[in-house]
């Protein structure tokens, strides 16, 4: 059987989703979604949801600014929306050194838009009321930071595939690419598909994705350790910021009256492993009851462990394939949530024109990593510190 579409974009999470909503907004008449299982079944249901302009890089910032905005705008748009709940994040610092990278870091956001202040150490306890006082050497706070609730926007980006008239095909893989025919040959479980555009993401399996189409992409998953605990009067939501302790890689929000949390283990070595690994878990716990005592007490409501995506730099992927006319390749770089929309789009714009108004994706291609997978872009400083290595590398 063969088939033919305008763009055919691999991969159901929300970067593909959103990045075939986007093809279709364009203008394309069909564009085709292909899923190997379900919408929504890789990272992209399974995230804690933080969002955040608070970003290390200037490219981090303008994709956390430009996805905060889409989220508001969804329902005006689509008729439904991700969630988004604007509730100000606070990146603590705990050492002088982090205290002089957070100054520089503020610098470079200002001047790019977000309105981020410096919290003095009182401050920062003032704001934070379940933060064990006197912690801290201060911080940076954006009040417009927030969250979205992950299934949330895989229902909303289901609404608006539906709604523009992208075709979703659940259940068909994507097994490679053949020249011939018109455009870019497709080839799925179910046959083949002639596709003007062929956009690929895969989250934590892009890797797999790119091996399929002849490319290697240093792009890999691990595991990442989420929990909720039971509700506390001290953890209304008016009461509590978001928290990013950065140096630990530990992140906490409100949720249902009681705390979110995740971080992933330095020292795992890099590959899907989805049980949860309660001696892991219960180093998590000790940090976070360090921090908020009020946790220490409490059960947890739900805790799931999942495998998030990451590249070697922290950094998104978005531009054409090298040597493969027509492709393009988008990874959020394990920031899907934050960046997801914004990385759709840009690279829906790549596929289309070479460009996007989103931001400059010159530096963000393939083409910056060595043989070995090695970026030649400094890595994102906020972003969970590990894993740095590809599993092969
Ligand atoms: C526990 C956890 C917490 C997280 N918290 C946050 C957070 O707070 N903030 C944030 O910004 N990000 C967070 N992330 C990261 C975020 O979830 C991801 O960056 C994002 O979901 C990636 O989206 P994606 O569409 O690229 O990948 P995915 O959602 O994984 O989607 C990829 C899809 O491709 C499909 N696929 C794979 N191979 C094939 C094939 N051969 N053929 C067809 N389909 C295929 C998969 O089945 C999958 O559905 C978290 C991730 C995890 C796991």
């Amino acid at each position: 059987m063969s088939d033919t579409a305008d763009a055919v974009v691999v991969g159901g999470g929300t970067v593909g989703a959103w990045c075939a909503y986007f093809l279709r907004q364009a203008g394309l008449a069909k564009v085709v979604l292909i899923e190997k299982g379900f919408l929504g079944q890789g990272a992209s249901s399974r995230a804690a949801g933080v969002v955040r302009m608070q970003g290390g890089t200037p490219e981090a910032v303008r994709l956390g600014q430009w996805s905060r905005q889409f989220y508001l705008s969804q329902r005006d748009e689509i008729g439904t929306d991700s969630g988004f709940t604007e509730q100000g994040y606070l990146l603590p610092c705990f050492t002088k050194a982090e205290v002089a990278a957070a100054h520089v870091r503020m610098e470079m956001q200002t001047a790019l838009g977000v309105p981020v202040r410096w919290l003095e150490p009182g401050e920062v306890d003032a704001a934070n009321p379940t933060l064990a006082p006197g912690q801290t050497l201060g911080g940076t706070f954006c009040a417009q930071d927030g969250f979205i609730t992950p299934p949330r926007n895989v229902a909303a980006y289901t609404v608006a595939l539906i709604r523009s008239g992208v075709e979703v095909r659940e259940h068909v893989a994507f097994r490679g690419l053949t020249a011939g025919g018109r455009g870019v040959g497709v080839q799925t479980s179910q046959g083949r598909i002639d596709a003007g555009l062929v956009v690929l993401t895969g989250g934590p399996k892009l890797a797999e994705v790119g091996r399929l189409a002849g490319l290697r992409i240093p792009a890999g998953g691990a595991r990442h350790q989420v929990a909720v605990t039971e509700r506390h009067p001290e953890l209304d939501q008016a009461r509590v910021p978001m928290v990013f302790d950065l140096a630990a890689g530990l992140y906490w929000r409100p949720e249902e009256g009681g705390l979110l949390f995740g971080m992933s283990n330095p020292d795992e070595p890099p590959g899907e492993i989805r049980e949860v690994d309660e001696e892991y878990l219960a180093k998590m716990r000790a940090r976070l009851a360090a921090l908020v005592p009020v946790t220490a007490g409490l059960g947890l409501r739900r805790i799931w462990a999942a495998t998030i995506d990451y590249t070697p730099d922290h950094l998104p992927i978005i531009g054409r394939a090298p040597g493969l006319d027509g492709v393009t390749v988008a990874s959020a770089g394990g920031a899907g949530m934050m960046w997801g929309p914004g990385v759709a789009r840009a690279a829906a714009d790549v596929a289309l024109t070479g460009s996007s108004e989103v931001l400059d994706v010159s530096p963000l291609g393939l083409d910056r990593f060595d043989e070995a997978g090695h970026s030649r872009l400094a890595t994102d400083p906020i972003a969970l510190p590990f894993p740095e290595r590809i599993a092969s590398s």
